[in-house]
């Protein structure tokens, strides 16, 4: 099965953290993190249509500036997500520079700043010098930040001395269709087959009539077939691929709850991982993880396969300590990349 999500770090594991994650079938791709971006190819960056911000530490945020450097002149929309207080963070970076010459530029930022309870958005456009402009809208959170026809974004807040977003990616149900029973039935292949693909997927009735077109040489003879029938006949529903994002947080009660019911059953679990066990003060102190913390995270979460991130410069002799403590506790493949 070829994967939706093609998912790599943006960065060594001692550099800054984050997460590009491309469309394979798409000139799409998602942005989780800004840390430094000036080693990702340009091409990549244009093909960004939502970015998902954990918490604006630099290391985190200081991206930005490259990306709009590279976005500014193009044409859409891009869509940001952040924690409390990240349409001011936003608006801060936007005001650091000087805006003129620019009308007539369609660039637009729609940032949605997340809370506990509600989500609130502006709209920086670049053709009015990026001047704010608040949504009206306040919607409550329920856990969800992107419903999208191909994949949803669910994001929880952790503990890192300041509010943390975690985020899991999951691509919607895949409807596949056995093009040999189709063939058995005589029908064709061809447009139809997505819009039967949508109506399986919004659940349509059983008995509603699908117009289908016969397999033969004029493509001019049509079937009706009830949708429940050509459904059980014709159709394998399994599930997407799931990736979850968890850095800088504190090991708390509370945030491992949240996390392990976020990454439940995820195929990748990303992970920071920036001290060792041995250094566990370090972390508790900082809100951070231990590699062990992140592999019994990712064990109870029953995770596929965990990917270590964001370790701390101290390592960087001795990497294959933090690798080996987190597949210790995990019980499973620990990954770079
Ligand atoms: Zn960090
Ligand atoms: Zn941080």
């Amino acid at each position: 099965m070829t994967n939706l999500f093609q998912p790599r770090l943006l960065n060594e594991v001692f550099g800054d953290p984050g997460l590009f994650v491309r469309f394979r079938w798409e000139r799409r791709a998602l942005l989780l993190d800004l840390g430094d971006l000036t080693t990702q190819p340009p091409a990549d960056l244009l093909k960004v249509t939502d970015i998902f911000v954990s918490h604006t530490h630099v290391d985190h945020f200081i991206g930005f500036d490259h990306l709009l450097r590279i976005v500014f002149g193009r044409g859409h929309t891009i869509r940001l997500f952040g924690p409390p207080g990240f349409i001011s963070n936003v608006e801060g970076k936007l005001f650091g520079y000087i805006w003129n010459l620019v009308e007539g530029y369609t660039l637009t930022f729609d940032v949605y700043e997340v809370s506990s309870d509600k989500i609130v958005a502006a709209r920086f456009p670049c053709g009015a010098r990026f001047e704010r402009v608040d949504l009206p809208l306040s919607l409550p959170f329920t856990g969800v930040l992107v419903d999208d026809p191909l994949f949803r974004v669910e994001a929880v807040h952790l503990d890192h001395k300041i509010p943390c977003l975690a985020f899991a990616l999951a691509e919607v149900e895949r409807i596949n269709i056995d093009p040999e029973r189709l063939k058995r039935l005589g029908l064709a292949t061809g447009p139809w087959l997505t819009e039967f693909k949508r109506m399986v997927r919004a659940g349509a009735p059983d008995d509603t009539i699908v117009r289908a077109p016969c397999g033969d040489e004029t493509g001019e003879t049509f079937r009706e077939l009830l949708l429940s029938d050509l459904r059980d006949k014709i159709v394998t529903i399994t599930s997407g691929q799931k990736l979850v994002y968890v850095t800088d947080t504190l090991y708390s009660d509370e945030n491992r709850r949240k996390i392990v019911t976020l990454a439940q059953d995820a195929d990748i679990l990303f992970c920071e991982a920036m001290y060792l066990e041995q250094d566990r003060d370090c972390a508790t102190e900082r809100h951070h993880l231990t590699a062990r913390q992140a592999g019994l995270l990712a064990r109870e979460a029953d995770v596929k396969e965990l990917v270590i991130f964001h370790l701390s410069q101290r390592y960087q002799e001795c990497p294959e300590a933090l690798y080996h403590e987190a597949a210790e506790a995990f019980g499973g493949p620990v990954r770079s990349r």
